[in-house]
């Protein structure tokens, strides 16, 4: 709790930081707006505003702001939302080739041909239903987005070479996998290879406890190859399954929420941002705020480069618009203002330096008392 600042309390419940000063003046304690607040003070502040205060884990970070947000929940606008579906796998065991193949029998024909280079998130459709496909940007920024609590997967595919069979990264995604919770589908790729063994796959497998569902487990096991492109039908048929069991639902009229899984400066263009939506609708001219980073939506390009207006609930694209480029992992929010966005981002990237500076001003008093 000595993490909550003034400020920072007075932004999360939607008040200035003078109202928060005057009602702990007016009991007698004195505060300055970067004062951090008691848990006391947080209790009667939370009576006196008519909310409930509730103080998550420490802020190790200034994207955790959003931690003590008081956030309502109004489920009565929900709808249901297309799956995002993160693949995972050994090196060469094809999920790039997949996801590519995926994307390019999945496009309306003519635009095939548009397809000229790999994206690291795109949507489909199947069956007139929505799905999008995040390929997985490296275990180390895979963790990094968990722990920053960006997590946007909903499904994860595992990919498996049916020549190759259970590999050491395969072992390490399989872990991965199960932390996060998600339903996982296995695809076993390479199948048009002569030496492609379903059976030497789905053994290794059963052994890592992910056994098949033909063999009493509950592991969907699909064949599938990246060059022939058998089996993709299979698999998305069988996420759609998968996704309906999750009921995934979000409100596509609330602020907009999305996850940065990529970002870069692009010359001439500026901070790229590649987004998936997680609630509400993203839209050009909002004012948004992306962890220390803050701007206004100029554009947007869906995943085939083409200039919209808005994205919608799981979709994704890349936005323009920021005043410098955001982390992976962190969270793109609307704000009602320019003003606002500017000043929250202001406001985390000064707590981020505090931060700092507390921490290395913790280490030089360590330091100096070790010399006494
Ligand atoms: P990644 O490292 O998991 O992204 O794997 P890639 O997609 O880069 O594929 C690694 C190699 O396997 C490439 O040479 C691909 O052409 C090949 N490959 C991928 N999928 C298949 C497939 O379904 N069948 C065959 N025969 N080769 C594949
Ligand atoms: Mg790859």
């Amino acid at each position: 709790p000595e993490d909550v600042r003034v400020y920072e309390f007075a932004e999360a419940c939607g008040k200035s930081p003078a109202e928060v000063i005057t009602v702990l003046f007016g009991l007698g304690m004195m505060v300055t707006k970067n004062d951090f607040l008691k848990q006391d003070e947080l209790e009667i502040l939370g009576e006196e505003f008519g909310i409930e205060v509730t103080v998550k884990d420490a802020l190790e970070d200034a994207n955790y702001v959003d931690d003590y947000e008081v956030e309502e929940v109004d489920d009565s606008n929900f709808v249901t939302r297309p799956p995002v579906v993160t693949i995972m796998g050994h090196v060469d065991h094809g999920k790039t080739s997949l996801l590519d193949k995926i994307r390019s029998s999945k496009v309306a024909k003519g635009e095939a041909g548009g397809i000229t280079q790999h994206i690291s998130a795109y949507t489909i459709e199947q069956n007139n239903q929505k799905i999008t496909f995040v390929d997985t940007p490296g275990h180390a920024a895979f963790s990094a987005m968990r722990a920053r609590g960006a997590d946007v997967t909903d499904i994860v595919i595992i990919v498996v070479a049916a020549d190759d069979g259970v590999m050491p990264q395969t072992e390490e995604v399989i872990s991965h996998a199960k932390a996060s919770g998600c339903p996982i589908i296995v695809a076993v790729n390479k199948m048009d290879k002569e030496t492609a063994n379903m059976d030497m796959v789905k053994a290794q497998m059963a052994e890592k406890e992910m056994t098949p569902v033909d063999w009493g487990g509950d592991i969907e096991f699909i064949g599938v190859s990246a060059h022939t492109g058998q089996g993709i039908d299979d698999l998305l048929e069988n996420i759609l399954l998968q996704a309906e069991i999750l009921e995934l639902q979000a409100d596509p009229d609330a602020k907009a929420k999305a996850t940065v899984v990529e970002s870069l400066l692009e010359k001439g263009r500026g901070p790229v941002a590649t987004v998936i939506v997680q609630n509400g609708t993203l839209r050009v001219g909002d004012n948004i705020v992306c962890d220390t980073t803050y701007g206004r939506v100029k554009a947007i390009t869906n995943d085939m480069g083409k200039p919209v207006k808005e994205l919608g609930l799981s979709e994704t694209g890349n936005v323009l618009g920021l005043n410098d480029v955001p982390v992976a992992g962190s969270f793109m929010v609307a704000q009602n203002s320019d003003k606002e966005a500017r000043e929250i981002a202001t406001t985390r990237a000064e707590h981020a330096r505090a931060k700092e500076l507390s921490k290395s001003t913790k280490v030089s008093l360590e330091e100096m008392s070790g010399l006494i």
